[in-house]
């Protein structure tokens, strides 16, 4: 989370923010967004001031997630008030859009949202700006490494076989645009039967662990395939809030990532 505190020139990120972090995956569905909220919250309950970017242009659930709704005012038309939610500030794509209407934007309106989501928003002083991006390897995900200088990436996947070959090329993606990669994140790892106590590895187990140490990358944690998690994102009170073991998970994962 140390950041270039001076931004380069013609560069999109604000002045006020320390860090950006950019959250990806080769697949949808492994638990990106649920990861970057909790992680948000985790931060932020850390003591460090997070503001979370909801760049999902295909499927933003941070709205949801966060337990945001509303259209973000823009009294002057031009700088963007975010939203507040569970000590982060936030902004989602998807407060701007039709939640019912599909979004079918080329390149260059992608860039222009996402410029507009990073330097029209007030971010205010940000220790660290988390990105949860679309999954895969498109236009966004160009812009904001080739413009918003990320201190670095977060890949999130699940230990199964196919969610960590598309994890590869995410990650062959940030290491030819240069943004370094900060660690892998398992999501869920395993289910513990809370009726038994029973352990079951539904997706695999340790693949993701593994696949950092193949590739020299930190392994920052595995979080469990858990029900609490579910409804607490479905109800847009993550489950980082709280004092079971997933929140001390999450804090865990916050610590790392402060050191
Ligand atoms: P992505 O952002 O990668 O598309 P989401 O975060 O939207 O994935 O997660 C997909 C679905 O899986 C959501 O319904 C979410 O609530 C659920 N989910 C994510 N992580 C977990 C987990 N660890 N345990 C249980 N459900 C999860």
């Amino acid at each position: 989370i140390g950041g270039h505190p001076k931004p380069q020139e013609g560069s999109l990120k604000p002045a006020s923010v320390k860090s950006i972090i950019a959250i990806g995956s080769g697949k949808g569905g492994v638990g990106k967004s649920t990861v970057s909220s909790n992680l948000a919250v985790a931060l932020a309950r850390a003591g460090k001031k997070v503001g979370l970017l909801d760049a999902d242009i295909y499927g933003p659930s941070q709205p949801r997630m966060m337990g945001v709704s509303g259209r973000p005012a823009s009294p002057d038309g031009k700088i963007i008030e975010p939203l507040h939610a569970h000590g982060v500030t936030m902004m989602s794509i998807g407060l701007m859009l039709d939640p019912d209407k599909a979004v079918v934007w080329r390149g260059p309106m992608l860039m222009g949202a996402l410029q507009q989501m990073i330097s029209q928003v007030r971010w205010g002083e940000l220790d660290v700006l988390l990105v949860d991006l679309p999954p895969g390897t498109g236009d966004v995900q160009l812009t904001l490494c080739q413009k918003a200088e990320p201190t670095g990436a977060i890949i999130v996947s699940t230990p199964q076989d196919v969610a960590l070959l598309d994890a590869r090329k995410a990650m062959d993606m940030f290491r030819t645009l240069k943004t370094p990669i900060l660690g892998m994140i398992e999501n869920m790892s395993a289910f513990h039967c809370p009726e038994c106590g029973h352990e079951a590895h539904i997706f695999g187990h340790g693949g993701v662990a593994a696949e950092a140490e193949t590739l020299d990358l930190p392994f920052l944690g595995a979080l469990p395939i858990d029900l609490d998690t579910r409804l607490a994102g479905d109800n847009g009170t993550p489950v980082a809030l709280g004092d079971g073991p997933v929140a001390g998970a999450y804090a865990a994962l916050a610590d790392r990532l402060i050191k």
